[in-house]
């Protein structure tokens, strides 16, 4: 079996949130599958630093997409076995500022162009005369900056090779004015309903949902939520007709990357057996960011995007009677300014108790969620959530809302979940600001009973969060949509 696994971002080659933490891994962990009999290439875009992230790069061919020459660059990813294939285009891709957006946050505002050409050549890839000599049985793309995939091999190249499209997040959706269709050479006559329009737009994510044979998303409670009107973003129609091909795999973590007992972000490594490393790395961390060294202070770590989705717009207001109680709060993130001038100020006012730190930060990220007691993520609405996970793994219990894959990996802690093992975190009732203060502090409470804190520790790092179970399910997904299609063959 031959996959190309499409995406946009990749860790550690270039990451903005989850997608690159899964494109990083799942590949990876499909790839040691013990059941995995082939072969799979990941494809992104060159952006500025990336070739030289790679091990062992060459040139391997070049290829024009929507008009723009492209050269395909083939390496490794650092530490692995999955090959590369980076697209460089300097005019497109080699920019300062991030994948999306540039340095001031605005997005780049020939985006369509820009992953247009990355579905454009995913497509081209995955034909019988591919400039590669080697052809996908499976195109696996992520996200709306590679839905136009589906739409170019059903429609342009007309190629029986089976698409994929995976859902990260439904939010997002690459919709962008239909003068635009012409440039990504696109046939006219499916700008309609019934193809890749939506609301007189041009909808990269819809071309995805509408145009690939199989759909998954990253969690099976999002598998539901989005064929509702309150997480779908006007979607959710479509994928109810698509129900039938729609799976939802929750998503796993790096455990090379995301290991206490080997990261080397921390002054000091630990495990489930072996605990107290973690008092090190919390006094190190309280230390780092100016909070006053005390053991006994619950710290409390986030580690996020500031966005409405994240919900952490609920914590200023609760910041001062957090601050009254006892608690510290490590905040590292970036997004919304309003957020992040709030919590400005907050540090302001609470300099001992209160840590924030804005812009994106690899190494404190491993740190927080190590040194801190509990992880808080509140969001209204999580497609998976990979902070939880790496909370769980961290002997961090997270406090999450009962949505997505905080709903599917977060176990509530209740005296019955304590008493048979299977409690590893805190879920509110309401995704309100008094619903996560009464939370925390009841957390707080259990956190000073050592004992059954310990418990709820060790039942979050023993749980398997690796990739290993659903890099299988991925397995599945694709031996199924190769069978139905030498099913459509036969008939
Ligand atoms: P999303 O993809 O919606 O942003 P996830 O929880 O799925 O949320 O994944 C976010 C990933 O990005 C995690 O690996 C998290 O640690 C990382 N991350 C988010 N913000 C920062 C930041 N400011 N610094 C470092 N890592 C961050």
């Amino acid at each position: 079996m031959h996959v190309l696994f499409v995406t946009s971002e990749a860790f550690p080659l270039i990451k903005t949130g989850g997608l690159a933490d899964v494109s990083g891994a799942l590949p990876k962990a499909i790839k040691s599958a013990a059941s995995f009999n082939g072969d799979i290439k990941v494809l992104l875009p060159a952006y500025r630093g990336v070739l030289s992230k790679l091990t062992a790069v060459k040139e391997v061919a070049s290829i024009e997409a929507l008009k723009q020459s492209c050269t395909l660059f083939s390496g490794y990813l650092p530490d692995s076995d999955v090959e590369v294939i980076a697209i460089k285009n300097d005019v497109l891709y080699d920019r300062a500022g991030g994948p999306y957006t540039d340095e001031s946050g605005a997005d780049w505002n020939d985006n369509a162009l820009r992953f247009g050409v990355l579905s454009r050549v995913a497509s081209l890839l995955s034909k019988q005369d591919s400039p590669l000599n080697w052809q996908p049985d499976i195109v696996h793309c992520n996200d709306w900056q590679t839905g136009l995939t589906p739409a170019y091999m059903k429609l342009v190249d007309q190629v029986t090779v089976k698409s994929i499209f995976s859902i990260h997040n439904m939010a997002y959706q690459g919709n962008f004015d239909g003068n635009v269709l012409s440039q990504l050479e696109l046939p006219a006559q499916h700008f309609n309903m019934n193809g890749f329009e939506f609301y007189q737009q041009l909808s990269f994510m819809k071309a995805g949902l509408f145009y690939a044979d199989q759909l998954s998303t990253v969690s099976p409670t999002y598998a539901k939520e989005i064929q509702t009107v309150h997480y779908g973003f006007g979607l959710q129609g479509l994928l109810k007709t698509r129900a039938e091909q729609l799976t939802g795999i929750l998503n796993g973590i790096d455990t090379q990357d995301w290991n206490p007992a080997t990261d080397s972000h921390l002054i000091k490594p630990y495990s489930d057996k072996n605990i107290t490393g973690k008092k090190a790395v919390k006094k190190a961390l309280q230390q780092q960011l100016g909070l006053s060294i005390n053991p006994d202070a619950p710290l409390l770590g986030v580690v996020s995007r500031f966005a409405y989705q994240k919900g952490l717009d609920l914590l200023p207001s609760i910041i001062p009677q957090l601050v009254a109680d006892g608690c510290q709060l490590a905040i590292l993130g970036s997004g919304e300014k309003a957020l992040e001038d709030g919590f400005v100020a907050l540090q302001k006012q609470f300099p001992n108790n209160i840590s924030i730190t804005v812009g994106y930060n690899e190494p404190m990220s491993h740190n927080i969620m190590a040194g801190a007691d509990l992880f808080i993520m509140p969001s209204r609405f999580e497609p998976c959530g990979l902070n939880q996970l790496y909370g769980l793994a961290y002997g961090t219990p997270p406090i999450v809302s009962a949505t997505g894959g905080l709903a599917d990996s977060v176990r509530d802690t209740t005296p019955e979940t304590i008493k048979n093992n299977t409690a590893t975190g805190f879920v509110l009732k309401n995704v309100t600001d008094a619903s996560l203060l009464g939370t925390i502090q009841s957390a707080v409470k259990l956190w000073q009973d050592k004992q059954v804190w310990r418990k709820i520790q060790k039942n979050g790092m023993q749980t398997d969060v690796s990739w290993s179970s659903s890099a299988n399910l991925y397995l599945d997904l694709y031996e199924k949509t190769l069978d139905l299609h030498k099913k459509t063959l036969s008939q």
